[in-house]
C-alpha cells in the first residue's frame, strides 16, 4: 500500500513539476495613511476608507489568509497567505480597526502589522500609547517598529536607541514581543542588517516586488513589500496581491 502510495506520488511530481515545486508567492503589502486626502503630503501615501474597505473585501471574498509575523511559521500550510503592513503610526490607522471590526466573522479573521516610530508614539497626528494598547488588545494588529526616529539607518550615528531603545519602548507599551523591523526610506546596508538580527527576526524594505520564500541568506531581513496607494484600483489591487 505505501508502495502504490509513493508510486502516485512520483506520477504527480512528473505530471504536476510546477505546482509541486513553485516556490510561493507571499504578498507583503505597505500602507501609510488610511484617510481621506486633505491637500498637504504625499497623495500617493493615502487610501481611502472607502477603497481600504473594499481591498479587504476583495480579500475576504478570494480567500486569503491576513498573518502577522508572529505567524511566519504558517505560511507553507495556509493556501493564500498576505501581509498587511502599515508604516508610520498616523493616527489615521484607527480607520483600520475600523473596517477590521466591519469584516471580521467566523471565516476572515483580519490582521495588520503597525510599523511606528517609537518617539512619535503620542505626537499630535500619531497614534498615541492608549491606541497601540487597544490596537495591540483587539488581537487584529501586531505593533512592531519604525526605528524610534525615522532616520536612514544607513547614515544615523545611533543605531542602538533606534533598533533596540524603539524595540523595548513598543514592547513595554503593549506588553508583547517586538520582532519585526521596517527600515526608514526602505534603507540598509549590511552593517544595519547584522545590527537588526541582533533585535529581530524579520527586516522589511520597500522594494516593490512580491516576496518568492527560497530560503536565501538573509531573506527574511530584506522582506520586499508592494505599496498600495491612492492611485490604485481594485483591478490593479487584484493584480498586486497575485504578484502579478
Ligand atoms: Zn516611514
Amino acid at each position: 500500500m505505501a508502495k502504490i502510495f509513493s508510486i502516485l506520488i512520483f506520477g504527480l511530481v512528473l505530471l504536476f513539476p510546477s505546482q509541486t515545486y513553485a516556490a510561493k508567492k507571499i504578498p507583503i503589502l505597505i500602507y501609510h495613511s488610511i484617510a481621506e486626502y486633505q491637500g498637504s503630503g504625499q497623495k500617493e501615501l493615502y487610501v481611502t476608507p472607502e477603497n481600504f474597505q473594499k481591498q479587504m473585501e476583495y480579500l475576504k471574498e478570494n480567500g486569503f489568509t491576513p498573518l502577522t509575523f508572529e505567524q511566519w511559521g504558517e505560511v507553507d500550510r495556509i493556501p493564500k497567505p498576505i501581509f498587511i503592513t502599515v508604516d508610520d503610526g498616523y493616527k489615521n490607522n484607527l480607520n483600520i480597526l475600523t473596517t477590521f471590526n466591519r469584516l471580521r466573522d467566523t471565516s476572515f479573521k483580519p490582521a495588520a502589522t503597525l510599523f511606528v516610530i517609537s518617539d512619535f508614539i503620542g505626537n499630535p497626528n500619531r497614534l498615541s500609547q492608549a491606541d497601540l494598547r487597544t490596537l495591540s488588545a483587539s488581537r487584529m494588529f501586531s505593533i512592531q517598529s519604525h526605528t524610534a526616529t525615522h532616520p536612514d539607518l544607513t547614515k544615523t550615528s545611533n543605531l542602538q536607541h533606534e533598533l533596540e531603545g524603539s524595540k523595548l519602548k513598543i514592547e513595554q507599551i503593549t506588553g508583547k514581543p517586538v520582532i519585526a523591523l521596517s527600515y526608514p526610506y526602505g534603507n540598509t546596508n549590511r552593517k544595519v542588517l547584522e545590527e537588526t538580527k541582533k533585535y529581530y527576526q524579520f527586516g522589511l524594505s520597500t522594494t516593490p516586488q512580491v516576496f518568492i520564500q527560497e530560503n536565501k541568506l538573509n531573506e527574511n531581513f530584506t522582506l520586499p513589500r508592494l505599496y498600495v496607494k491612492y492611485s490604485t484600483t481594485l483591478a490593479d489591487f487584484a493584480k498586486i496581491v497575485l504578484g502579478q
